[in-house]
């Protein structure tokens, strides 16, 4: 048997791919991973990273494939709201870059989205956490029609393939003037405590105001309603 181990041929049973329909088992990763493989390049760290950048690229085809299929359930739906979770902030300049690219990719469509700011208010990143179940998260995050499509990773592939215009195929238009109320700011300055985050009370003291966020803002009812 060790001669098998040394020498591996197609036909060599003891092959993962020799358990699969031979439909599956070709073209083999081999192949495809030979003609990924740049014959410039050599040593073994070389043929890892083309590994693994194929097996990234290997998923990702399944994953869209898989999507494709809730987009068509969803086109039959009707609905097609998309909703933006960024950041306006420079803190992390990757994270400006990718909120900055998103957006101009979903403005770039002339459909309405709803950007949420989570600078703007806190509330949106635990709606964000609730929505995606998880604690720890980066920005930007994009849902059509209520579904989790991905981040900035994910969108700009979509989008350099196409496929990003037949999820947003069907959303509503983008308005063709800003919002009356808020002037397209999506907040309105809290009428109670006038922005203070204070609010005087009949004992003569002063309270935390429970109206608006940490930003004594309120969300504009006209433009920025719930996700779902
Ligand atoms: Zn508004
Ligand atoms: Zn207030």
């Amino acid at each position: 048997m060790w001669p098998k181990w040394g020498k591996p041929s197609r036909n060599d049973t003891s092959s993962p791919a020799a358990d699969l329909p031979s439909s599956v088992a070709t073209p083999s990763f081999k192949d495809i991973h030979s003609l990924l493989h740049d014959e410039d390049e050599t040593g073994a760290a070389c043929r890892r990273k083309a590994s693994v950048f194929h097996r990234v690229r290997m998923a990702t085809a399944a994953l869209r494939t898989w999507r494709s299929l809730q987009s068509s359930t969803l086109a039959e739906s009707g609905d097609k709201r998309i909703v933006l979770y960024y950041t306006s902030l420079r803190v992390v300049r990757k994270t400006f870059e990718d909120c900055r690219m998103v957006r101009s990719i979903l403005r770039g469509f002339r459909v309405a989205v709803d950007e949420r700011d989570l600078t703007m208010d806190s509330a949106f990143l635990t709606e964000l956490k609730g929505l995606l179940g998880r604690q720890q998260l980066s920005l930007p995050r994009v849902f059509i029609g209520g579904r989790y499509i991905g981040g900035a990773e994910e969108i700009r592939q979509l989008h350099e393939s196409g496929e990003l215009k037949l999820y947003i195929e069907g959303a509503p238009p983008a308005a063709a003037s800003a919002c009356e109320a808020c002037g397209g700011v999506r907040f309105l300055l809290c009428s109670v405590c006038n922005g203070s985050r204070k609010c005087h009370t009949d004992k003569g003291g002063f309270r935390s105001c429970g109206c608006c966020n940490e930003n004594g803002l309120v969300r504009c009812p006209d433009c920025c309603t719930p996700i779902v």
